[in-house]
């Protein structure tokens, strides 16, 4: 049975951002079942989840109180179109992402993916321009990001996208953005440096080009597939004045960043700042079904509103949209961030392996940590002194010793990325930091 279904994911799936002749070519880890922060494969091995599943377990897997919430509603009804018809799920989990959320979002357009809920918030900044002015705003669509953006993976996304390896084979069919530098103090002397050499940027693109942008896009507070950026504190409010100063729409992609990840429900609430757009995906449902929003403010809202269909109707919607699975999962999500205080279990989490992060710190083979929040990553380097970046293959090689000891993190070339599930206990989060620690000093993927 477990050769067999090997096999049979080897001959007919094909695997997301993976050399297929590579991932045939070994044996593959199939995952059958989940248990708290445990994943379980087909031969009964377990398996601490390191990286919340790619960043969106919240309570951990099999959850009864999650789990029972999704058969209720299969018992009410699956899915009914949004398109002339609204559903219980969807309207409740908009009133209640709109009350949470921070300043003026007032809001929700549903989605399905974290890129789709980005492609969705880029063509609103560009109607929503065209809506108020055609003539004035006809030129105005350009969009500003920061180099090593990553936004998703449809063509409006990775046009805002700064990932080399992963977009570059698309460049013909994108179209054109202006990158700014990130404020990514490793590569710069200080975190004032990055900071002052980023916004010096900004602005000089924004006076440039002033009324030719339709918004500028961030993650905010962390990067998270450039390599886990964390960028200096107080930099996301100076990017808000900035588009506030030459009246350009902040667009916040929270899908990574979003919901908890940082302490915070969302993570723009750390600086206080009030963003025009703002994304989420990811955690939304605990990790369990896929969906996506796009929260608006009533200033985009309001310029949509006409008197018909062919005037100035945002025309976009999926089939899935709104869907009452996947709005029903998020509500219990919500529900459960309160009644088991998630937030304050990842501050604490947060406060409580600051002195590993420490140890990891003075490592040789470590050139730089990174936390913030519950996104932690360990950029490795083969010279300290000159912040010389180690070759990708040992940070795979740590990635599959931490496996064999039963943990899962990623890497992003160089850098460990370890974002744990949530609710993770503790001890656990203690486990991984610990184990990383071990298998880094043992320097055994060299
Ligand atoms: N934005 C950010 C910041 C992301 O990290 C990701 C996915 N990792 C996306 C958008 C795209 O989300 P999805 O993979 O659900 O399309």
């Amino acid at each position: 049975m477990t050769r067999s279904i090997e096999t049979i994911d080897q001959t007919y799936v094909w695997h997301p951002f993976t050399q297929m002749k590579q991932y045939t070519e070994t044996k593959p880890l199939i995952i059958e079942r989940g248990e708290g922060a445990y994943l379980i494969d087909v031969d009964g091995n377990r398996y601490l989840d390191g990286y919340a599943s790619l960043w969106v377990n919240v309570h951990g897997h099999n959850d009864s109180a999650m789990n029972e919430a999704i058969i209720a509603q299969l018992g009410r009804i699956a899915h009914s179109t949004l398109l002339g018809a609204g559903n219980v799920p969807s309207s409740l989990l908009a009133k209640a992402l709109v009350e949470r959320a921070p300043g003026p979002l007032s809001k929700v357009f549903y989605s399905d993916t974290g890129s789709a809920a980005v492609e969705i918030a880029l063509k609103m900044a560009y109607q929503y321009w065209k809506n108020e002015d055609p003539k004035r705003y006809e030129q105005r669509n350009l969009f500003v990001s920061l180099e090593g953006a990553y936004h998703g993976d449809t063509i409006g996304s990775i046009s805002v996208g700064g990932v080399e390896t992963f977009h570059g084979v698309f460049e013909p069919l994108l179209f054109e953005t202006i990158q700014v530098p990130s404020p990514h103090p490793y590569a710069y002397e200080s975190e004032d440096e990055a900071m002052r050499v980023s916004l010096e940027a900004l602005e000089h693109v924004f006076q440039t080009y002033g009324e030719r942008i339709s918004a500028f896009i961030i993650e905010p507070l962390m990067q998270a597939a450039a390599g886990l950026i964390r960028h200096p504190d107080g930099y996301l409010k100076a990017v808000e004045s900035l588009c506030r100063m030459y009246d350009i729409l902040l667009i916040a992609d929270e899908v990574a960043v979003g919901f908890g990840r940082t302490g915070t429900l969302f993570a723009v609430e750390r600086e206080g700042v009030e963003p025009d757009l703002l994304c989420l995906g990811k955690g939304l449902t605990g990790g369990y079904v896929p969906l996506a929003v796009t929260m608006a403010t009533d200033r985009i809202y309001d310029a949509f509103l006409g008197t018909g269909y062919d005037d100035r109707t945002f025309l976009h919607g999926h089939t899935y949209t709104g869907n009452q699975v996947t709005c029903t999962a998020a509500l219990k999500n919500i529900e459960l961030f309160d009644e088991r205080n998630v937030l304050g279990h990842v501050r604490k989490t947060i406060e409580r392996i600051q002195p590993s992060l420490r140890r990891l710190e003075a490592l040789d083979v470590v050139g730089d940590v990174r936390a913030q929040g519950l996104m932690i990553g360990v950029e490795l380097t083969s010279d300290r002194a000159t912040k010389r970046v180690a070759p990708t293959v040992w940070a795979e090689r740590v990635v599959e010793a931490m496996k064999e000891r039963g943990i899962i993190i990623r890497n992003i070339g160089p850098v460990l990325t370890i974002v744990p599930v949530l609710m993770m206990a503790h001890d656990d989060v203690e486990r991984i930091l610990t184990t990383l620690y071990d298998v880094l000093r043992e320097r055994t993927f060299e």
